[in-house]
């Protein structure tokens, strides 16, 4: 693709009521962790001329996109970044877009950068929302994970984040990782509920061949839980997370109430318009979607050419709109909505599914109330399948 506005997009405030959000992707890693198959690089020395890249590409999408309400630091770990440049970003952000006042600012830390100062600094420039991954509470899965922090680390990260003022706390955790026992998860969820972070991420371990953990899984020195064990570690997560407090809003997401859940997640599940900028960052706009190039050395060459980084696109057909809306909601508590269903793609779903929804509903696997079709808590544990059948 060679620019948004060659296809022709419409400026985001003109055509959707709803205001989009804004990913910037921080694609450095002080060390990889041995599941990690995400796109980043471990040497901090590109990050100067990265974030000049960075500000380029805003200008870039100045004008198609004015406003927004969201601003989402994610990576790679965006806390290698030291507080001046989380600042440049920031005043770059606001040099070539408009902020909502009460814009939602997250940005994901490792806990093992995280001291009082550091943490001072990002809320003093406007980061309201912390999300800090911790993935565990005990050392022999963080070692087995090949994590950089400590358990000492991550908790002490989270006081100290209380102390600067964050009041807006996530925390991740993985779980079904080979040999853990459901009483080790436990552990891990119990002393997270004590830390009263107010949203939680709990992931179940994905293990992609090409990663040293998967490497190691492939050579056979372990194996991954089964399929039933994993689902007995997300039944138990969400009745444990439920039980104190915390309103399972999707598949791996927990909030304190609807208050603290991430705004800017949920515009990724309705469709909600979106400007990713950095390495590998996915953008949505109408019915198009698009893709930056994940390496960092094609991303700053395409920029230094004054291109959009953009290395793919797709215009969504409206049965394209309409699967996503179906599978996307179905990974939510709050489900999908049949009126807009009609108004939005065009679709009568309950003609077209109703007979496979009658069976879903005898299986408990879904409801239908109040004009809305949403997972039960046996459906969510098995969403993706749920949109299949
Ligand atoms: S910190 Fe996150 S992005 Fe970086 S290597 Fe580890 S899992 Fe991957």
């Amino acid at each position: 693709m060679q620019g948004v506005r060659s296809i022709g997009l419409m400026k985001a405030k003109e055509i959707n009521v709803k205001i989009p959000g804004l990913y910037i992707h921080i694609p450095f890693c002080i060390k990889k962790c041995d599941y990690c198959d995400f796109y980043s690089v471990t040497s901090r020395s590109a990050i100067p001329v990265f974030l000049e890249a960075l500000f380029k590409e805003m200008t870039m999408y100045r004008g198609d996109f004015d406003l927004f309400d969201t601003v989402y630091f994610g990576g790679g770990t965006p806390s290698v970044l030291r507080p001046e440049e989380i600042q440049d970003a920031l005043n770059a952000v606001r040099r070539n877009f408009d902020l909502s006042s009460n814009a939602e600012i997250t940005l994901e830390a490792n806990p093992g950068d995280l001291d009082l100062a550091y943490l001072t600094s990002l809320r003093n420039l406007g980061v309201n929302r912390l999300n800090i991954g911790v993935q565990s509470f005990n050392e022999g899965i963080l070692r087995f994970l090949g994590r950089r922090h400590s358990v000492e680390q991550a908790v002490s990260a989270i006081e100290e984040a209380r102390k600067a003022g964050f009041d807006n706390l996530g925390l991740d955790l993985i779980y079904g990782i080979p040999g853990q026992k459901k009483t080790l998860w436990l552990e891990t969820l119990n002393q997270a509920i004590s830390l009263l972070p107010e949203h939680l991420s709990c992931y179940q371990l994905t293990v992609e061949p090409h990663t040293p953990l998967g490497k190691r899984c492939g050579e056979g020195e372990f194996s991954l839980p089964s399929e039933d064990l994993q689902y007995e570690f997300f039944m138990m997560t969400s009745e444990i997370l439920e039980d104190s407090g915390y309103v399972h809003y999707e598949v791996s997401n927990f909030a304190k109430g609807m208050g603290f859940a991430s705004r800017h997640n949920q515009k990724y599940w309705d469709h909600t318009p979106y400007l990713g900028l950095g390495p590998a960052a996915h953008s949505f706009l109408n019915n198009q979607r698009w893709w930056n190039h994940r390496s960092v050395e094609r991303y700053l060459s395409a920029i230094e050419n004054g291109a959009k980084p953009i290395e793919g696109t797709e215009v969504l057909s409206l049965e394209q709109l309409q699967l996503e809306a179906f599978y996307l909601g179905l990974r939510t508590k709050k489900g999908i909505c049949i009126q807009d269903c009609s108004t939005k793609y065009s679709w009568d779903i309950l003609a077209e599914k109703g007979k496979s929804f009658v069976e879903l509903q005898e299986k408990g696997l879904i409801l239908i109330e109040n004009g809305f079709l949403y997972p039960t808590r046996n459906g969510l544990a098995l969403s993706d399948s749920l949109a299949l059948m």
